[in-house]
């Protein structure tokens, strides 16, 4: 009994403590949105075959005095805390400033993670930025990433109807990683399909990841979806899928992401 109870207490303090990490975190979050300290990166996506720029991800980053944490990490607690979209919407209309002297052919994608499209303001919100910039709605992409769907189905529905209205478009994020990624395409009016990395990473070495890829590519041709693909790192995997049928791609061969003097920078080099 004594030692089950020394168990517990060790356990109690251990859920104290992620508690108290957790709110410091949030609390060190609202701060940094009211600062200024989240930014973003953009990362080039280019046509497998003219090797032209489509458009870059926006990636968002912390910049913060105790040490980088990821978006990996940080966007799920900002999640959480309810503080995701605030987060989101402020990039955005970093982002739709930052690009009104690019190309006119270059978009923006962004990434809507799970549950955001649970506030059924958000599109508006989306759509209020666009305005306010003066960026077109047809040069936003929205990503989103297969399990954010599962969430609320009818929701994100009519979030997504008024986006598309307007012309955004729409792309499903990690192909293949999700549960019932099929399912997926069939419950929004996707307009392109994100192959994930950890398929293109094993590309050359692995022939199933290739098999799969070929089928991901069978599949979005016969739905007639483009797909990019991520984590292009070498020039053999970007042959490969341009080989194979595949329109865009995505990773270190062609860019990392770069802050908004960078991009410049890369456009006017004529990079790719
Ligand atoms: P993602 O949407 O799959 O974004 C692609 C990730 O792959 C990025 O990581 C990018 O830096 C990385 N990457 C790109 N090319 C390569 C490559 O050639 N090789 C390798 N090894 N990696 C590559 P990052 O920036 O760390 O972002 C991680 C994830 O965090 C993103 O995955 C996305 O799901 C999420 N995320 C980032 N920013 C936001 C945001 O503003 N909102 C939401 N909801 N999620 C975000
Ligand atoms: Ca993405
Ligand atoms: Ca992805
Ligand atoms: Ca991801």
């Amino acid at each position: 009994k004594e030692a089950g109870r020394g168990r517990y207490c060790a356990f109690a303090a251990q859920m104290d403590a992620e508690i108290r990490r957790r709110s410091n975190i949030e609390a060190e979050m609202r701060d940094a949105l009211i600062e200024g300290h989240f930014y973003p990166r953009y990362q080039p996506i280019v046509d497998l075959r003219t090797g032209n720029v489509r458009g870059f991800e926006l990636l968002a980053r912390w910049r913060r005095e105790q040490g980088e944490i990821g978006p990996d990490q940080f966007i799920p607690i900002a999640e959480e805390c309810g503080l995701l979209n605030k987060l989101m919407l402020d990039l955005l209309l970093r982002a739709c400033a930052d690009a009104r002297e690019w190309p006119a052919a270059v978009g923006i994608a962004i990434n809507i993670s799970p549950g955001q499209l649970r506030d059924t303001w958000l599109s508006h919100k989306i759509l209020s930025v666009l305005a306010r910039t003066g960026f077109p709605p047809h040069r936003l992409t929205v990503e989103i990433t297969e399990n954010a769907l599962i969430v609320d189905a009818d929701k994100a529905h009519q979030a997504i109807e008024s986006l598309k209205n307007q012309g955004v478009q729409l792309a499903l994020d990690d192909f293949g990683t999700g549960y019932a990624s099929i399912q997926h395409l069939r419950m929004l009016p996707f307009d392109k399909i994100k192959i994930d990395r950890s398929f293109v990473d094993s590309l050359s070495e692995d022939a199933e990841a290739l098999r799969i890829v070929r089928a991901i590519l069978g599949l979005a041709a016969t739905l007639d979806l483009p797909v990019v693909a991520e984590g292009v790192e070498t020039i053999e995997a970007a042959e490969t899928l341009r080989a194979l049928g595949c329109a865009e791609g995505q990773g270190y061969l062609f860019g990392h992401p770069m802050d908004k003097a960078e991009v410049e920078q890369w456009l006017a080099d004529g990079k790719v």
